[in-house]
């Protein structure tokens, strides 16, 4: 297990590698995306000696993890809460950690508990080339699982993108408030990418989709 300090006001927690962070690594922002978060901590050991200076927060809102529902203690999406000056304390405490960085890459892990197949978002458009995808789309179906085509969520206004190929490139509002938006029209980092691991297929496996999510999008970033 990695060394994580921890910060008290909220118990997040957090582990940089390196001095210079590269690379900076989310997860657990729902608190019902929780499986996917062990097998997180494993890939970054596994494949530490491979990437550049990381940071990892792998809990980011504590408090929805504890109730296990996609809202924190305070009845809110924290993914929703992100500005350069935010309310929520569990947003305040990211935004500090985040501030004396420039990240060239940041990769936000969710879960999609309606899914069985994968998709993810980049939010640079297309600077993942297709090819890189469908390698992707080779490894998955190997494991049985396809890149997913369809509307990310039709019934969220501030989602309702298209998917192709398991690849979406999302629209996003002036001002946007989510993490991932907020981080990449602050240009915190150069480049965001949100892996949606299939919710519904086991444990195992969505460890060896993020393994995948690794090999093809992280490591020769
Ligand atoms: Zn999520």
């Amino acid at each position: 297990m990695f060394d994580y300090k921890i910060i008290r006001a909220t118990g997040q927690k957090y582990y940089f590698s390196g001095k210079d962070p590269r690379l900076l690594i989310t997860s657990g922002i729902h608190g019902d995306e929780f499986e996917i978060i062990p097998a997180l901590e494993k890939l970054l050991q596994k494949y530490q000696s491979r990437l550049p200076g990381f940071l990892f927060i792998p809990e980011a809102s504590p408090s929805a993890l504890a109730a296990g529902r996609r809202k924190n203690s305070r009845g809110l999406d924290l993914n929703r809460c992100f500005s350069a000056k935010p309310k929520e304390p569990e947003a305040v405490e990211i935004v500090r950690l985040l501030k004396p960085y420039k990240f060239p890459l940041f990769v936000s892990f969710h879960e999609d508990a309606t899914q069985r197949d994968f998709y993810f978002y980049e939010y640079d458009h297309r600077r993942i080339s297709p090819d890189k995808i469908n390698q992707l789309g080779a490894d998955l179906r190997t494991l049985g699982i396809n890149l997913w085509e369809g509307i990310d969520d039709p019934h969220d206004p501030d989602l309702n993108n298209p998917v192709y190929n398991g690849y979406c490139y999302p629209r996003l509002k002036k001002n946007d408030v989510s993490l991932e938006g907020w981080v990449f029209q602050s240009k915190k980092a150069g480049k965001v990418i949100l892996p949606e691991i299939p919710g519904l297929i086991p444990k195992y496996q969505k460890a060896k989709v993020a393994d995948l999510v690794f090999r093809r999008l992280i490591l020769d970033f």
